[in-house]
C-alpha cells in the first residue's frame, strides 16, 4: 500500500487561458478522507493551504478572492486538448 490514496500536482489556467497561472499540489493520505496541500489562485495570485473533505469533482475555494478553483480530471483535460487540436 502506498502512503497516499490520491495525489495531484497541477497547474490551473486563468480566465484568459494562461495555462500555468495557478497551481494546486494536494494529497489524501491512505485511510484518510481529508485533502491536504496548497494552492496558488490563477485569478488573484494568492496562495493558501488546502485542508478539506475529499470529494469529486475537486473544488478548492480561494481564500483570497473567493473564487472556486475547479480541477478537471486529467482525462477530461486531455480530451479537451484533443478537441482543440493540440
Ligand atoms: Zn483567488
Amino acid at each position: 500500500m502506498g502512503m497516499f490514496s490520491f495525489v495531484t500536482n497541477r497547474t490551473l489556467p486563468d480566465k484568459a487561458g494562461k495555462e500555468d497561472a495557478g497551481h494546486v499540489k494536494a494529497f489524501v493520505k491512505t485511510g484518510s478522507t481529508t485533502l491536504e496541500g496548497e494552492y496558488t489562485c490563477p485569478d488573484c495570485g494568492s496562495s493558501g493551504k488546502i485542508n478539506q473533505a475529499f470529494r469529486r469533482p475537486l473544488v478548492i475555494k480561494c481564500g483570497g478572492c473567493g473564487e472556486s478553483l475547479r480541477l478537471p480530471r486529467l482525462k477530461d483535460s486531455i480530451k479537451a486538448e484533443k478537441r482543440k487540436g493540440l
